[in-house]
């Protein structure tokens, strides 16, 4: 189970709605106690795919998916782990948006997770967010879809932690 207020989702949908037609990605912070997650900040990230990443992946990714490939910049994974750290957060994972496609992971996806990250996706289809969905990978590397729960404001959290 992972906790998302309806505000930070929004945040999420938003930023997927801007970067349409491209993906859009970011990070997911927050807290983990045993399986429950709970995102406490977004930040959008810059989409780093260029065309050198793709040089460099070439080899290795799945070409037959029309999905585009997202990157987030090292910088920014740092910047991330310290503000976590400072807070008592992690990095729980990494949200991404799949332009007219279903929220649901890629092949490609699936090669790159990280076993312990979750992994939001949501649909944009024509430039509207849709669904999002979380997936984590089991012991046998193939994605599980995660129970997303909005009830609870997770943005409380956040604002002590800023304060
Ligand atoms: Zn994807």
């Amino acid at each position: 189970m992972i906790y998302i207020s309806s505000q930070q989702l929004q945040e999420l949908h938003r930023h997927g709605e801007m970067a349409y037609p491209r993906e859009c990605c970011g990070l997911l912070l927050g807290t983990c106690e045993g399986e429950q997650a709970r995102v406490t900040e977004v930040w959008p990230a810059e989409n780093a795919w260029d065309e050198e990443s793709a040089v460099q992946f070439e080899d290795v990714e799945d070409s037959t998916t029309s999905e585009r490939r997202y990157t987030i910049a090292p910088e920014l994974m740092l910047a991330a782990q310290k503000t976590a750290r400072d807070r008592r957060w992690q990095i729980l994972g990494i949200y991404h948006s799949h332009p007219n496609h279903e929220a649901i992971p890629s092949e490609c996806d699936r090669q790159w997770a990280w076993p312990e990250y979750y992994y939001l996706i949501m649909a944009v289809r024509d430039g509207q967010a849709g669904d999002s969905r979380c997936w984590r990978l089991d012991e046998r590397r193939q994605f599980q879809e995660v129970l997303i729960d909005r009830s609870i404001d997770g943005s409380i959290d956040g604002s002590i932690a800023r304060a």
